[in-house]
């Protein structure tokens, strides 16, 4: 038997957990409540279905029941919604000398925040303590009877995101220590918290996800462009992230676009991500928003985008330059934007963009996301 995993539901049995899935997304992105009638008809499943589903739901408390719906002349329907507080999520961003760590609930509403400093030259295993005394320290502000889903750990690349393991590779690069290099993160973060779900991804992966908290339209595309110590990208292509094959997808800070200009971190020559940091050493914000925009429009070239986010530091320290020089070289760049328009906007979540998509990661799957 083949199953095609879509928008709609499927009376199979077996799937249930599919189905579930749907009905807590419905309902996560109805804050009022639906009715289960409502829900019958969203996603093409019996009433008797969504009766089974709902009432497991209503006994595991992750709905609720929320009144009747308004009278429009027919019966008024029983609303049922998500219970936000039944469960949480922490969502982690390891940056090179900071960390926050951020508790939400199932709405993604926070409940807990706190960032601390991070030694550039710390070691793994000083770093692990760090997060893991994080992730317990917003525990402590889980709700009465909520369950604790899981970590999600937003970092830079690259790395592995299915094994968890990181590939900084940098002998003497800015952590100053090689042991970085193959430290199976996801592995030892879990074992220090008692066999948490741990799941680790690059920042501009969890970015992009915590910015399109519903999936765009299918065959849409949403880029996410980090610049702060680095340069870099994460892509949503119809509805879930796109990692490639080794989680290494989005290294649009490398593209070079100067062939033989100066050296960059990488070992090549005239990488976007080289330009633009020369560019903030200077303290010129609109040299480095012009070099971003023309690798966005290279991006939007080569895959269709058709909705472009900016974040990180160094973007929300000028945001309105980048703005504006991004879309202007989008609209110098893209040979009809009247007809591929692609806005651009900030990180909705600005300095949290990377902890709250984080936490999304393990909160999405719960919802059907593909995450
Ligand atoms: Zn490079």
């Amino acid at each position: 038997m083949t199953t095609h995993p879509g928008p709609t539901g499927t009376n199979l049995a077996g799937l249930r957990d599919h189905n579930a899935a749907l009905v807590l997304g419905l309902l996560r992105a109805a804050p009022e409540g639906g009715s289960r009638v409502g829900l019958a008809a969203r996603t093409g499943l019996t009433p008797q279905a969504i009766g089974k589903i709902t009432a497991r739901l209503l006994a595991e408390g992750m709905i609720e029941e929320a009144g009747q719906s308004a009278s429009t002349g027919g019966k008024p329907r029983t609303l049922l919604r998500l219970r936000a507080e039944a469960a949480c999520a922490v969502g982690v961003h390891l940056e090179r000398d900071e960390l926050t760590v951020l508790l939400v609930d199932l709405t993604g509403r926070r409940l807990h925040l706190h960032t601390r400093p991070v030694a550039a030259d710390i070691a793994p295993g000083d770093a692990v303590r760090l997060v893991a005394d994080g992730i317990r320290r917003a525990a402590e502000a889980l709700p009465e009877g909520a369950r604790l889903l899981g970590a999600g750990i937003g970092c830079r690349g690259p790395l592995d995101h299915a094994a968890g393991v990181l590939h900084w590779f940098t002998p003497a690069g800015p952590r100053g220590s090689s042991d970085w290099h193959h430290y199976p993160l996801r592995d030892e973060l879990a074992a220090r918290l008692d066999g948490l779900p741990v799941v680790v991804d690059k920042d501009t992966n969890t970015a992009a996800l915590g910015e399109a908290p519903a999936a765009p339209r299918p065959g849409g595309g949403l880029a996410y462009v980090h610049l702060a110590a680095g340069l870099g990208a994460g892509l949503l292509l119809d509805g879930a992230l796109h990692r490639g094959t080794r989680t290494n997808a989005g290294e649009f800070g490398h593209q070079t676009v100067q062939v033989d200009g100066p050296l960059c971190t990488c070992g090549n020559h005239g990488c976007l991500e080289v330009l633009c940091l020369a560019a903030l050493e200077r303290g010129d914000h609109a040299a480095a928003a012009r070099l971003v925009g023309v690798g966005v429009a290279n991006l939007v070239r080569l895959l269709d985008i058709d909705r472009v986010v900016l974040g990180g530091r160094a973007v929300l320290a000028a945001p309105d330059t980048y703005l504006d020089g991004v879309t202007a070289q989008l609209e110098a760049r893209i040979p009809d934007p009247e007809w591929q328009p692609v806005p651009v906007t900030l990180a909705a979540a600005g300095h949290l963009a990377v902890a709250a998509g984080a936490a999304e990661l393990v909160l999405g799957p719960l919802f059907g996301r593909r995450t």
